[in-house]
């Protein structure tokens, strides 16, 4: 009799749902003034203006990548990039870098199942070699209560649902660094040095993991959090992200 009921009570729910978006189709989560079509994530005008990246990428960084070279000029000159892959899903510029901020510093936490979405398809597109598991770069805790999120761990989670793989907060951050946003490249560097810590004990060895944030500018954050993950032996480290700088 219960599951008689709650089968019913699903099919009552799905069908009040199907003629509630009938009559008031899903706004675009970034206009919010347009209705959407129920299949996609946004109207088609932001789809549009959302800042794509080339197809021909560099394997190593997910930057533009010229002519037949395997990669591009700042990875071939051997930049210090300890991860084996990025993939970004946009370039950061435009009504991208505009929704980024929107979800990392104005609350509209609504804008994550969005770029995780575009963040998952990228990887299953771009990546490379298999991974186990996928790992958010922390916030400090402090700036996380300020914030009331921790917007690297929403995509996270939300693109570990989408590839069917675990997702673990194994990285903590150990000291709190001014913004790397406002910092020149070298600066970034000093900045991050030392800030991250690995909170998971031996569960990292040996494991493949994908690193989450949210933008990739120079580096310097994913590039100090996968060597934290590399000290904790972790077998690789790559790193996703749902806009490039
Ligand atoms: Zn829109
Ligand atoms: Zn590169």
């Amino acid at each position: 009799m219960r599951a008689f009921l709650s089968t019913w009570r699903r099919r009552l729910g799905g069908g009040l749902r199907t003629a509630w978006a009938e009559v008031m189709p899903p706004l675009c989560p970034l206009c919010r003034c347009r209705p959407r079509p129920a299949a996609a994530a946004v109207c088609d005008d932001c789809a549009a203006a959302l800042a794509g990246l080339p197809e021909r990428r560099c394997p190593r960084c997910g930057g533009a990548r010229d002519g037949i070279l395997a990669a591009c000029a700042d990875c071939l000159h051997g930049s210090d990039r300890p991860w084996e892959h990025a993939v970004s899903a946009y370039a950061f510029r435009g009504l991208t870098r505009e929704a980024v901020h929107r979800l990392k510093y104005r609350g509209d936490t609504a804008l994550a199942p969005l770029f995780a979405r575009s963040m998952a398809a990228a990887w299953e597109r771009h990546g490379r070699g298999a991974v186990d598991v996928v790992v958010p770069v922390p916030l400090h805790w402090l700036r996380q209560v300020r914030r009331g999120y921790n917007q690297a761990d929403l995509l996270a989670r939300l693109v570990a649902r989408q590839l069917g793989l675990p997702c673990e907060s194994w990285l903590r951050r150990c000291r709190r660094s001014a913004q790397q946003a406002h910092l020149g490249r070298e600066a970034r560097q000093t900045n991050i040095q030392g800030v991250f810590a690995c909170g998971c004990g031996p569960r990292a060895k040996g494991r493949r993991v994908l690193l989450v944030d949210d933008v990739l500018t120079t580096g310097a954050t994913l590039g100090e959090a996968a060597r934290v993950l590399l000290t904790a032996e972790a077998a690789a480290v790559s790193v996703l992200t749902a806009a490039r700088g």
